[in-house]
């Protein structure tokens, strides 16, 4: 059995991952989303964050609808492409609005994962250094990525693992997983991890396959291969049809489900912004509405 998560909690502790949604309509449904989920008692939803104003704005107001939901929330924040002073401005405010919890990030080189990664001349030099900034902040937890089939751009494990030591040794009290589909890979990047010394949690990152296509480019971008046996559940399925939801929702269930039998007790839902999959996982996997209890307990 590996020792994923330490929170011990049964049934499973969920977080649930929001982008800044692009227009009235989306935040909206950002909105909708927010309120079907937040009956799941999740840990934190978290808000995903990139380089360039707009987007940075949108965050923003994502973060702030959860606050002004007093909902538990976690900002990403990336270090790319920007001076150590930008990134501090963007801290003061998100600490100024409330945010104790960051997910600290490097981000992508500004010409995507082809183009070999430099911190920008005034900027902080890597993740690490992003970490002990937050922590001079006063934040009161701050999270970090984690890759079980390393990141795109590592050339090793041993890097890959310096890397979140690093982050680790300054002050990173959990980590979050690059969503994958073959849970043995998680369980052996577990298993390294922990033989390096590093105990925080290394939670799951579990991305619900709301339109196989897309989720399958998307892999393939970040680097997380898709099992031939997985493909072929949906092989000629219709990405609109019902049929493909259903069996999205029963993959992605039965993937928390053999996590959970593995002793995994934290999972962390790649939303798409969308509240149906990751409802319909938590339902199966025995995470109850608040709706639910409230009628059991009365
Ligand atoms: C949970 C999660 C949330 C994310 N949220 C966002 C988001 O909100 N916005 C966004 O833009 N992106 C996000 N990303 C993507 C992330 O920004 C990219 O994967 C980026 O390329 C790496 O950032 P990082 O903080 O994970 O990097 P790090 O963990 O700091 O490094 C990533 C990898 O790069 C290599 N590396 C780093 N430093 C060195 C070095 N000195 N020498 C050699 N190799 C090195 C290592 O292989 C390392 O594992 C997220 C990823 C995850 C897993």
């Amino acid at each position: 059995m590996i020792q994923a998560s330490i929170s011990g909690a049964k049934p499973p502790t969920m977080s649930f991952e929001l982008f800044p949604p692009k227009s009235d309509a989306q935040f909206a449904t950002l909105q909708t989303t927010v309120d079907r989920l937040a009956a799941f008692r999740p840990e934190f939803f978290s808000v995903t964050y990139g380089a360039g104003g707009s987007t940075q704005d949108r965050s923003r107001s994502a973060v702030r609808h959860i606050l002004d939901r007093r909902l538990p929330v976690a900002a990403h924040l990336t270090c790319a492409g920007a001076s150590r002073d930008a990134v501090k401005e963007t801290i003061a405010w998100f600490r100024r609005a409330g945010v104790a919890h960051f997910l600290a990030l490097r981000g992508d080189p500004p010409g995507g994962l082809s183009e070999r990664y430099a911190p920008h001349p005034d900027g902080f030099t890597d993740t690490a250094d992003l970490v002990e900034a937050l922590q001079q902040a006063g934040a009161a937890q701050v999270t970090v990525s984690a890759y079980p089939e390393r990141h795109p751009q590592s050339p090793d494990w041993r890097t890959e693992i310096d890397v979140l030591k690093r982050k680790v040794d300054a002050g990173a009290v959990r980590a979050i997983t690059q969503f994958f589909f073959d849970n043995d890979v998680f369980e052996a990047y577990v298993e390294r991890v922990r033989s390096a010394g590093i105990s925080i949690p290394i939670v799951p990152g579990i991305i619900p396959i709301h339109r196989f296509p897309s989720i399958r480019d998307f892999a393939s971008r970040c680097g997380a291969a898709i099992p031939t046996d997985l493909a072929r559940r949906f092989d000629g399925l219709d990405p609109a049809s019902a049929t493909h939801g259903l069996v999205a929702a029963a993959v992605a269930a039965e993937q928390v489900s053999d996590l959970m039998a593995r002793g995994v007790d934290a999972f962390h839902i790649y939303t798409l912004n969308r509240s149906e999959l990751p409802e319909a996982v938590c339902r199966i996997v025995g995470v109850a509405a608040e709706t639910e209890k409230t009628a059991c307990a009365a």
